[in-house]
């Protein structure tokens, strides 16, 4: 995806400033009177992208953004606004997506393992869909459904057996997968679903992992879901709606992907092949509607020199961002006052783990000051956490160039308080 013309997203002003919304980091930071690390979103180019793809997707589709890439609620309310509801994998998120608006028929809820306490408060709302994701799943959601003298509105999400070119850890569509029923489950799952008055199936789902740079593996999934439509259609189930997932890919400085919309129209495309226009289509994009609008800010600590290696040790750490140390995700670090530079340092957190190493980049003789981890509005402060005594990085919410939300990290203070609780 190419980088979103200025003010939308990161770019660099005609000083060499680094700059995000339209505003220089370094001058939003004060402006913010919070302290590195923190995390700084661009909500205007959040609801851009997000009216772009829910333009693309055109009336009576749904967008269903996946609320785990980022819950901030100044995030969830610019996505709200731009007209998406929301793919959720647990109560706590549910919480946040209807308290920033976003109503119940317009969420999907996922997740493997979902409590009796979460089906219970999906089904009472009414959401638009409990994501199956184990045919053992569905009496579960029928007798819960049965107590509170409800329907369980359910889809089946299917596993459909496809090796995404992705990072293990972010793949979840090969037969191991926990995620999932695969098609020789099929028939199980309607055998149940024929028997239990409780349960409604009104769509058939998948979401074979993220990091997709172009449509066709999406497509591959996609017909899978389409077959097993026509399936369950031809079984006497009047579907409501059919999702393709999400893994949309983003641009972390390595290789381009393609944008939302060109997913979006691809999978238009597929229905109308299929003759399943007449159904509503859903997609549950996360990363490519926050990623690349959101940076980590970081200050400089100090350099080491040792063994010919230069490095720089910076105060943000895996525990702020677990990407490179989790999926050896690459995010570009860069100074932000100042161009990057020649010299290339190797960049590491101050956490006890060799594997908090953010990989090196070229940052000049004696870098210092202040820092941007670029493409961090995605999977950044929702995986972090306060290992090694560290406390939760703050965030920074910017419209039109402005500081309009600074959340302060609940500082070092709020971790001692807990471990000495427990
Ligand atoms: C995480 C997740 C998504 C979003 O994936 P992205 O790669 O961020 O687009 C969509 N659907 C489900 C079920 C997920 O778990």
């Amino acid at each position: 995806m190419a980088d979103p013309a200025p003010p939308f997203g990161f770019h660099r002003d005609a000083l060499g400033r680094a700059c995000l919304g339209g505003a220089p980091l370094s001058e939003l930071l004060a402006a913010s009177g919070l302290e590195t690390p923190a995390y700084v979103y661009d909500l205007d180019a959040i609801q851009d992208a997000t009216s772009r793809l829910v333009s693309a997707l055109g009336p009576g589709n749904l967008v269903a953004y996946a609320v785990k890439a980022n819950s901030a609620g100044s995030v969830v309310r610019a996505v709200a606004e731009a007209g998406a509801g929301a793919d959720l994998v647990s109560g706590g998120e549910l919480q946040v997506a209807l308290a920033c608006g976003i109503t119940p028929e317009r969420i999907v809820m996922s997740g493997v393992a979902k409590s009796d306490a979460e089906l219970d408060r999906a089904i009472s709302l009414g959401l638009c869909a409990i994501q199956v994701e184990s045919v053992e799943e569905l009496p579960r959601v029928s007798a819960r459904a049965a107590a509170l003298g409800a329907v369980g509105r359910v889809s089946l999400r299917i596993n459909p057996g496809v090796e995404i070119d992705s990072h293990a850890h972010i793949a979840t569509g090969h037969d191991e997968a926990k995620f999932g029923i695969l098609e020789q489950d099929l028939p199980a799952a309607l055998e149940i679903l024929r028997r239990e008055a409780s349960l409604s199936l009104v769509g058939v789902s998948t979401h074979v992992g993220s990091m997709l740079r172009e449509p066709e593996p999406y497509l591959e999934s996609a017909r899978v879901v389409c077959q097993v439509a026509l399936h369950c259609r031809a079984s006497g189930h009047p579907l409501e709606f059919v999702d393709f997932g999400g893994g949309f890919g983003i641009d972390y400085g390595g290789e381009p992907a393609d944008a939302p919309e060109v997913f979006a129209r691809a999978a238009l495309g597929l229905l109308a092949e299929w003759g399943l226009a007449d159904l509503r289509l859903v997609v549950e994009p996360g990363r490519a509607l926050v990623g690349p609008y959101g940076v980590l800010l970081t200050r400089a600590i100090q350099t080491k020199r040792s063994g010919g290696r230069h490095t720089l040790m910076i105060d943000a750490g895996m525990n702020d961002l677990i990407r490179p140390a989790l999926y050896a995700a690459k995010h570009r670090v860069e100074p932000c006052d100042a161009l990057p530079g020649a010299l290339p340092f190797r960049v590491v957190g101050p956490v006890c783990e060799s594997s908090d190493d953010f990989g090196e980049h070229p940052l000049g003789d004696a870098p210092s000051g202040l820092f941007v981890v670029r493409d961090a509005g995605a999977y950044g402060f929702t995986m972090a956490s306060e290992y090694n005594g560290r406390a939760l990085p703050g965030e920074i919410s910017v419209r039109a160039g402005r500081v309009v939300k600074a959340a302060p990290s609940p500082g070092v203070a709020a971790w001692v308080t807990r471990r000495l609780e427990a």
